[in-house]
């Protein structure tokens, strides 16, 4: 059940960011040191709050004093040197990190020389010229600062906040509400259910009897910072993270009206609003009821926003619920079966046209993380970049149900990182050895080759052409018009021996947009050479977007959903991949691994061979 790694480790990484912002950079020792025993935290197999200081100690990447401080945290629920720095650095300042071109040092003379402390400061310093007046930056940083901000939207108000910062504080939250006692159920709700790439607020659901007990179990979480307001049943507050999270306590009976109402989005609920109505029913974040007759109900199009921040719990229907009698409101399914539909996926409920899709029963079968039987983009510590063994990757990958894994270190010239021709084939042996003595997984021994400004490869064609699984990848010029891009893409898919593109665009959320692609050429050509699409599922890529998802379901593009793993525990980053394909729509059987490992094989034959 819930173990406290992610919880600890959430609290290693704000000491790691208040560190980097407190000694004025991210290269800092202690910086570091921070870092690298959250990883290990979050890594670790079993429950951090179960060992002690010296079994801590001896956890690669985790020294004494942090173990200490470990400990501190899991008996005490905090760490003093945490809360010093809180105190000296407050919350918006960690928000000032996200500004691309922002360093730690820099937010360190903002707020020495100017009192700029949060990105209202910022904004307010860069429109009177004082960023352009401070000496070292100029005119220049600060058009470069303002164009940073208009582009990843991080206007004060408006604050968007990435999924890669929302999902995993959704989960810790889930987790934490579960271990409380009476809680019977806990979901996250909003937008990041729907995984939107972007959220505004987060919105969890505790059902439970007693709101009093779970509300205050919910105010001492060490994650709160700052309490909006309290109530009955909704509770607001601001994370350390800088994230509003409403908590809101419902009666377990209605638990599947509420995730409904409050999972949204608005335009899907007022459809199913219109749909009850139409069979003399009202649909509220509390049941779905028959009306009486002769009353004449809200408008639907009144209705609340779930991903409005101020939403009022009673805005749906201007009738008391408990004078109606209720048709359906235990589950999710309970709900849509009364309105004649089957259950809608979370990442559908848009009203792109899903509720049609469903009532005709021509949408697609969405996949889950069950029907993945194996793992395409996998790197070891024969990558530069990677941090666990080739071994553990592989003994990871059969923990985790897998019939077959793609191994793909950085191919030689991604400098750093990747590994030359002699490192491969005695990497080959390796692989091929393990394979037969495991006798439990499939090893695909492949790479992941870096796609040249000009389209060139690793390595050359023969030697390509020994491999069992490629990924080909942009890692270099992002900035390119988009006909060198798109030519350089096309390359890559109609190379012989590449199996699959791993993250189309080479974005990062929050710090670069990635390169600029012709869409309609590159996907018809994957149809054409049968080469896979990947979906990365790091939450800071997600690449390909839902939208090129999308487009590509309906060409008929094969994909793959790959973790591009760099250690163990990014293994189970699966489920974001799988998210974002149920958001795009993507039929089941239009991901290849999904296939048994026979079908699998079969099909890399047929793409190499195309
Ligand atoms: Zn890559
Ligand atoms: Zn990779």
């Amino acid at each position: 059940m819930a173990n406290k790694n992610a919880e600890v480790a959430q609290a290693l990484g704000e000491l790691a960011t208040l560190t980097e912002i407190d000694e004025g950079s991210p290269q800092a020792f202690r910086v570091r040191a921070y870092q690298n025993a959250e990883r290990a935290v979050a890594g670790l197999s079993g429950d951090v709050a179960e060992l002690s200081a010296s079994q801590l100690a001896g956890v690669k990447g985790i020294g004494k004093s942090i173990a200490a401080k470990i400990r501190e945290y899991v008996d005490s629920g905090t760490i003093a040197k945490l809360d010093e720095l809180r105190a000296k650095h407050p919350p918006g300042k960690q928000e000032l990190l996200r500004v691309p071109g922002l360093g730690a040092k820099t937010i360190g003379l903002l707020d020495e020389l100017l009192g700029v402390r949060d990105l209202d400061g910022l904004k307010a310093a860069i429109d009177d010229g004082r960023i352009a007046g401070l000496p070292g930056l100029g005119e220049k940083t600060a058009d470069n600062l303002r164009r940073a901000i208009d582009q990843l939207g991080l206007s004060s108000k408006q604050t968007r906040v990435p999924l890669y910062v929302a999902v995993p504080l959704a989960e810790r939250l889930v987790a934490a509400m579960e271990a409380v006692a009476g809680v019977e159920q806990v979901a996250y709700a909003g937008s990041v259910r729907r995984f939107r790439e972007t959220i505004g607020d987060l919105d969890v659901l505790v059902a439970a009897d007693d709101a009093a007990a779970v509300t205050e179990a919910f105010l001492a979480l060490g994650e709160v910072a700052q309490v909006l307001g309290s109530g009955a049943t909704k509770t607001s507050v601001l994370t350390r993270d800088g994230v509003q999270v409403d908590l809101r306590v419902v009666p377990p009976v209605s638990f599947g009206a509420a995730l409904l109402y409050f999972t949204g989005s608005k335009a899907h609920n007022i459809r199913l609003r219109q749909r009850a109505l139409k069979r003399g029913l009202t649909l509220n974040e509390y049941a779905l009821a028959r009306l009486p007759d002769g009353v004449d109900p809200a408008d639907p199009d009144d209705a609340d926003d779930p991903d409005d921040s101020d939403t009022e719990v009673d805005g749906a229907a201007k009738i008391d619920h408990r004078d109606l009698e209720v048709v359906a409101q235990r589950t999710e399914q309970d709900v849509y079966a009364a309105l004649d539909l089957p259950w809608i996926a979370a990442e559908q409920r848009e009203d792109g046209g899903e509720i049609e899709a469903a009532e005709a029963e021509t949408g697609p079968t969405l996949v889950t993380r069950e029907d993945l039987r194996g793992d395409l983009h996998d790197h070891s510590d024969w990558s530069g970049d990677g941090r666990a063994s080739l071994e553990d990757m592989v003994a990871g990958a059969v923990d985790r149900g897998h019939e077959y894994l793609g191994l793909t270190d950085h191919a030689e010239n991604l400098r750093i990182n990747g590994i030359s021709r002699e490192g491969m084939l005695h990497q080959r042996r390796i692989v091929r050895d393990l394979e037969q003595q495991r006798g439990d997984i499939r090893i695909l021994h492949g790479a992941e080759l870096n796609i040249g400004v000009d389209g060139s490869l690793d390595y050359d064609a023969d030697f390509l052409a020994q491999y069992e699984w490629l990924v080909a990848s942009v890692h270099s010029h992002f900035t390119r018009p988009v006909a060198e891009q798109t030519a350089r893409v096309l390359a890559a898919i109609r190379h012989p021996s590449v199996t699959a593109i791993g993250h189309l665009h080479g974005r990062m959320i929050g710090k670069r947009p990635g390169i600029e692609l012709d869409l309609d050429k590159v996907l018809d050509a994957a149809v054409e050479t049968g080469t896979a699409i990947e979906i990365n599922c790091n939450l800071r890529r997600l690449d390909a977007s839902a939208e090129v998802i999308r487009e590509g379901a309906a060409r008929g593009v094969t994909f793959v959903i790959s973790t591009d793993a760099h250690a163990v525990d990014e293994l189970d980053n699966l489920r974001h991949g799988v998210a974002n394909a149920r958001r795009g729509g993507l039929p089941r059987d239009q991901i290849a691994n999904t296939f048994p490992r026979g079908q699998f094989e079969a099909w890399v034959e047929r793409v190499r061979s195309g």
